[in-house]
């Protein structure tokens, strides 16, 4: 009986049969396990095409999306300036391995608009740039140790795959198997936002520690703030030890703000890891920090960091037209009214419905629960009805509307997005409310 179903299905449904093709030559079908829906059951959406806020799925249907790339689409897919700078970039060639200007103009825009950052180096992937900085941090201080806050993703690096040990004397466990116990045994998982618990780890390994790394808004675990207290917190316990302060901006840089979370915050860090929106959708990434930090990397100094295809002049080029439209007058603040409509009125849909709801949103980056008062750590986070989330998403997906396929990440506007998107995403969700 399922297998006539799941023939009939793949007779016509384009996405589920591109879904057991590529199940057969990629590992569960996707490139990053996200993408597969395990969270939320069914069958991944195969993009064709997209333009503005919208994509269109195998089957020729349109969804209003709010993931962009998990958050790099922040002028909406296809901006017209954008992809001039493209495909004239693309015709001058499409990587060197020699420096070009456009890195040099891309570096000094970075630091122009974000003032912790004096210098920056510029790679390919979030992951790397985190891994990196963490390097980075140990070469600077000469220090090993490093703290990390549970459901704060930084990319995949060894040391960063890992979860709390029992108690603040025992470092971190490996939440992937091939990464193995040594590595990730200088590496101390602690709550989000506790206040306590990271003083009694500062007092306990403070002098040993390079690092303390964090999301200053999270966009990993749903969307988590730091709080002020906390992020001043970790402030001053890294200045008074002589550690340093890593915010990993990948998601929340030129997203939540132009001077990112940090200008939201008003926290400076020592070192920023950044991503995601500098490319535009392109694979690129950087971290920057002061010059006396900065130069001790190659060739400079003694911390090894190199990448064939770093500051990729397409790369570069769609980064750079990126962020010169994201400087354009108002523009972060149009992005963040009419995130904040769709926060508020998706709270308001489920409200009239009954159904426990709360959000937040910075700039085009928000989140939502299930719940009626916002998580302040992944512990939290995680008691999130997640049956009842499943139905809201397949709703939504039903309706057109695209929200991450999982409860514990982020969403994201664009300036692509229309009020009369926004608008249809809450009538859907009105549907979806009165459904659960
Ligand atoms: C996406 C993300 C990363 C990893 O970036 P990749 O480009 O996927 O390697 C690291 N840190 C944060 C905060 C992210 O959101």
């Amino acid at each position: 009986m399922t297998t006539t179903k799941s023939l009939q299905t793949t007779a016509t449904d384009a996405n589920a049969n591109l879904f057991e093709r590529a199940k057969r030559s990629i590992p569960g079908g996707v490139n990053s396990p996200v993408r597969a829906f395990k969270a939320v059951g069914g069958t991944p959406r195969f993009v064709q095409r997209a333009q503005g806020a919208y994509f269109w799925d195998a089957n020729g249907k349109q969804h209003i999306d709010y993931i962009g790339s998990w958050g790099p689409m922040i002028l909406g897919h296809g901006h017209p300036a954008v992809l001039e700078a493209v495909q004239k970039a693309a015709l001058d060639g499409f990587s060197f391995g020699a420096p070009t200007e456009r890195e040099v103009e891309l570096a000094e825009e970075i630091i122009k608009l974000v003032p912790s950052i004096e210098m920056v180096r510029l790679v390919s992937s979030g992951t790397e740039a985190a891994m990196s900085a963490i390097r980075l941090a140990r070469g600077a201080t000469g220090r090993v140790k490093f703290i990390k806050f549970e459901g704060c993703y930084h990319g995949h690096a060894d040391a960063l795959l890992v979860k709390a040990g029992s108690g603040l004397a025992t470092f971190g466990h490996p939440t992937s198997s091939g990464v193995p116990a040594d590595v990730v045994k200088d590496t101390l998982v602690l709550e989000f936002n506790n206040i306590p618990q990271l003083e009694e780890a500062f007092a306990l390994h403070g002098k040993e520690l390079a690092c303390v790394m964090m999301e200053p808004i999270a966009g990993n675990m749903n969307f988590v703030r730091a709080s002020h207290a906390f992020a001043s917190r970790c402030r001053e316990l890294c200045t008074e030890n002589g550690a340093l302060l890593i915010f990993d901006e990948v998601m929340s840089g030129f997203r939540v703000a132009l001077g990112s979370a940090q200008a939201v915050l008003g926290i400076k860090p020592d070192i920023t890891v950044m991503g995601k929106v500098i490319g535009g959708g392109m694979p690129l990434a950087a971290f920057g920090a002061s010059r006396a930090i900065m130069e001790h990397l190659a060739p400079l100094g003694g911390v090894y960091q190199a990448g064939t295809l770093s500051g990729n002049p397409v790369a570069t080029a769609c980064g750079l037209a990126t962020l010169k439209e994201i400087q354009k007058p108002d523009f972060f603040e149009e992005l963040g009214r009419k995130t904040q409509n769709l926060v508020s009125g998706l709270t308001q849909a489920a409200q009239a419905a009954g159904v426990p709801f709360c959000g937040d949103s910075q700039g085009g980056m928000f989140g939502f629960f299930l719940m009626s008062e916002l998580p302040q750590n992944y512990t939290k986070v995680m008691t999130t009805d997640s049956p009842r989330f499943n139905k809201l998403f397949h709703g939504l997906l039903d309706r057109g509307v695209y929200i991450a396929p999982a409860l514990y990440e982020a969403g994201f506007v664009s300036a692509a997005h229309s009020d009369n998107d926004i608008a249809q995403t809450i009538a859907a969700a009105k549907e979806v409310f009165a459904s659960l």
